[in-house]
């Protein structure tokens, strides 16, 4: 038995060394260690021996089988093909994961890049605001019912979390005389409850052009540019009339609903019409209150909410689902 052991050794031995793919590995492998192969084959003889010797040399195949299949993984290694459990080498690489701009983020820009090309520049303010900025100089006097159309996060008094973008307005007049024509985006805060349709932090965007002899007409042109811009010529709209303290007169922008065409769906409410935003001529007593005299100069302004815009172009049903930071939602834009 000690000799026949010995010769198998040699024999797997030159076996190894002459096998120089895996294909000829696996005969070798098939030879010594398969079901009728060598090794089983001494197994089988052990029968003839005493329990001592069968247990000595049962140790012996035992070790030399372990020893074999050791070396044909190494040799497989040495090969560099897989054997299951290694690197597939002609698999397709995977491609690195690459962000992109949030949804809301996209909508902001896109707006941006439409009223700048109308030659509106961009002007940002301040979050915290005064009184005075938020309300009085829009025409929106203390105790004054209109206030009731902002639910306000007040700090102090007169010191509030802006409830819109219209503070920015009046900055800018205050310090610039007219022709004024710029884009105010920004944050704005509402104490509104956190459901489908509200969040007390949104975004707006709003426009306004002050110069002489601006007219309505000019703001229902750009209104008209801005709906074919941003959903589509064949999209209609609808300007209705409407109520702001700093308009005058004011108008009301609806769209006809992306979704159902007009004839009437769940997201417009069986109506055909998506409101979109607010508009109207600058009420002259705004631009009393930045010393802009309304009988040399008229302007129009307009409003719109960023996460509205996108709702309506995405045709997203729950506002929070822009603040969750879902990737399986933010990954469809
Ligand atoms: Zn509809």
């Amino acid at each position: 038995m000690e000799e026949k052991l010995e010769q198998l050794k040699r024999a797997i031995q030159e076996s190894l060394e002459t096998a120089h793919n895996q294909d000829e590995l696996e005969t070798v492998r098939i030879q010594y260690l398969g079901r009728k192969g060598e090794i089983n084959r001494l197994f089988k003889e052990m029968a003839q021996y005493s329990e001592q010797e069968r247990k000595m040399y049962g140790q012996k195949i035992n070790a030399l089988k372990t020893e074999l299949m050791t070396s044909i993984t190494d040799r497989v290694k040495q090969f560099g093909v897989t054997s299951g459990d290694e690197y597939d080498l002609l698999l397709p690489g995977k491609i690195p994961f690459v962000g992109h701009a949030h949804p809301l983020t996209q909508v902001f820009n896109e707006l941006v890049t439409f009223f700048t090309s109308f030659g509106f520049s961009v002007a940002t303010g301040p979050e915290i605001e005064y009184d005075w900025y938020n309300f009085e100089a829009l025409n929106i006097p203390r105790d004054h019912p209109a206030r009731d159309m902002f639910s306000s996060f007040y700090i102090q008094d007169d010191l509030l979390l802006r409830s819109h973008t219209s503070p920015v307005q009046v900055r800018v007049m205050e310090k610039q005389k007219p022709p004024v024509k710029i884009v105010c985006p920004g944050r704005c805060y509402r104490y509104d409850a956190f459901d489908a349709s509200h969040s007390p932090v949104f975004h707006q965007l709003e426009a306004l052009y002050v110069d002489k002899n601006v007219s309505f007409g000019e703001l229902k042109w750009i209104l008209c540019e801005f709906v074919k811009f941003m959903f589509g010529p064949k999209t209609k709209y609808e300007l209705r009339p409407s109520f702001f303290p700093f308009t005058e007169p004011s108008g009301e922008l609806a769209i006809s609903c992306t979704i159902c065409n007009g004839d009437g769906c769940s997201v417009c409410g069986n109506t055909g019409w998506l409101e979109l935003m607010g508009c109207g001529m600058v009420h002259p007593e705004v631009l009393k209150s930045v010393k802009i005299s309304p009988k040399q100069y008229t302007g129009y302004a307009l409003g719109m909410g960023i996460e509205r815009v996108a709702i309506i172009k995405y045709v997203i049903d729950d506002i929070r689902t822009f603040y969750n930071n879902d990737m399986r939602f933010l990954e469809q834009f």
